[in-house]
């Protein structure tokens, strides 16, 4: 795939050597040019037209090394110019469309979020995606010559090749050409990936993935997926529908699902399904916190306020759906072994009852032929996850990640 960036601010990553120059400065900065060529085997000669076309393009700059052995030149060091870029990055959800503008660090310096009230037909969905990256463009005042993409995690499932979004249950929506329509519109560079899988790529870049090759991003919403990442990169299948592990089984006889199915994890431990057990139990208890609020008052902090207030009803409740989690999980670590699962969500967020049930199922149902180290940790980009993986869809672009990511 050629990935050809806009004339007028630079020319794009014309070669591989370039983009794993670029690399090489990203994992080692400070830098200078004889390491490169030492660490890539690139020529002298080669590293300095590279770095030079580089330094010109404002991606990478230079400094003067602060230690010198006596009487030699101070070599000059080169780093990675961060703020002379920018990446848009947008999550587009049921009920929420977040468009950002970033520097090449993921730093976020324009940030626009539009609550979704109701479902939109496709022709408004495309709008109000133009609408939201013109908003962005317009008020942050950035010069869009130095914007060097676009990334868009989408809902839903997702041909990332062609930039599709083939099917959004809960939009509704199916076959939108996402990156046609918005590079057409922008004349910038789109990628577009399934919104869970892109926030497993944002976790390996700039969060609790980065420096693991292989860890799992289980992602609790509306809906439950996941992002599996297999020696630095995301897993899709033939089908690019790997990591539904929402839609796995964890009761044959148990509640019926969106989906047609009946006992999928996502019938127990989606936000969703935590609501309605909860308003469904609420009116049996009496004695519960819960029984006295009222619908609206019903949601999942009121739930782990009661439970940490010691109600026994809102404690089963956040135990019951946990413990399915960590069932399904400890099904994954069987199958994948990774080294690291990353929980991200509201309900990881507002309280331990449900990490703790999560920890306690994959480590007692997780079979173990030797000591294995598998840590399970909270997602630390909080609400941002989905648009920095949205923004890293372009980064990886930009610096080809790949086989150099151990050097
Ligand atoms: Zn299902």
């Amino acid at each position: 795939m050629t990935f050809v960036l806009q004339k007028g601010s630079f020319e794009g990553m014309k070669t591989l050597n370039q983009s794993t120059v670029l690399n090489i400065i990203r994992l080692k900065e400070p830098i200078s040019r004889a390491e490169i060529a030492k660490f890539t085997k690139l020529t002298p000669p080669t590293v300095s037209s590279l770095v030079n076309e580089l330094v010109e393009n404002n991606l990478v700059k230079e400094e003067e090394s602060v230690s010198s052995k006596a009487g030699g030149r101070r070599p000059i060091m080169l780093r990675i110019n961060y703020s002379a870029h920018y990446i848009i990055g947008v999550y587009a959800a049921a009920e929420v469309m977040r468009t950002v503008l970033t520097t090449m660090d993921g730093k976020i310096v324009f940030d626009y979020v539009q609550k979704t009230m109701t479902l939109p037909s496709k022709a408004v969905f495309i709008d109000r995606l133009k609408e939201s990256i013109h908003y962005v463009l317009d008020e942050s005042k950035v010069d869009q010559r130095a914007i060097l993409g676009i990334g868009v995690a989408m809902h839903g499932l997702v041909d990332p090749d062609q930039g599709v979004a083939i099917y959004s249950p809960h939009l509704h929506l199916g076959n939108i050409p996402i990156k046609e329509i918005i590079e057409e519109e922008f004349k910038l560079p789109v990628m577009v990936e399934n919104d869970v899988r892109a926030l497993a790529i944002g976790e390996s870049w700039f969060g609790q993935g980065k420096g693991t090759a292989d860890f799992v991003s289980l992602s609790v919403g509306k809906g439950i997926g996941s992002g599996i990442v297999i020696n630095n990169e995301v897993y899709r299948s033939p089908f690019n529908t790997a990591g539904e592990i929402g839609h796995t089984v964890v009761n044959m006889d148990g509640p019926r699902c969106e989906c047609g199915n009946d006992g999928c994890l996502e019938a127990y431990a989606s936000e969703k399904a935590i609501l309605n057990k909860m308003k469904e139990e609420s009116r049996h208890y009496p004695e519960s916190l819960l029984h006295e609020m009222k619908e609206d008052q019903l949601s999942i902090r009121s739930l782990f306020k009661a439970a940490n207030d010691g109600d026994e009803l809102a404690m089963s409740i956040l135990n019951e759906s946990g413990k399915y989690l960590g069932i399904a999980a400890a099904n994954m670590v069987n199958i994948l072994k990774p080294s690291k699962i990353i929980l991200e969500g509201h309900i990881f967020e507002e309280g331990p009852h449900i990490v703790n049930a999560v920890k306690e199922m994959v480590e007692k149902y997780t079979f173990k032929s030797s000591p294995e180290n598998i840590t399970i940790v909270c997602s630390d980009l909080g609400k941002k996850g989905m648009v920095l993986g949205a923004v890293t869809l372009i980064l990886k672009k930009i610096f080809k990640i790949g086989r150099l990511e151990s050097v």
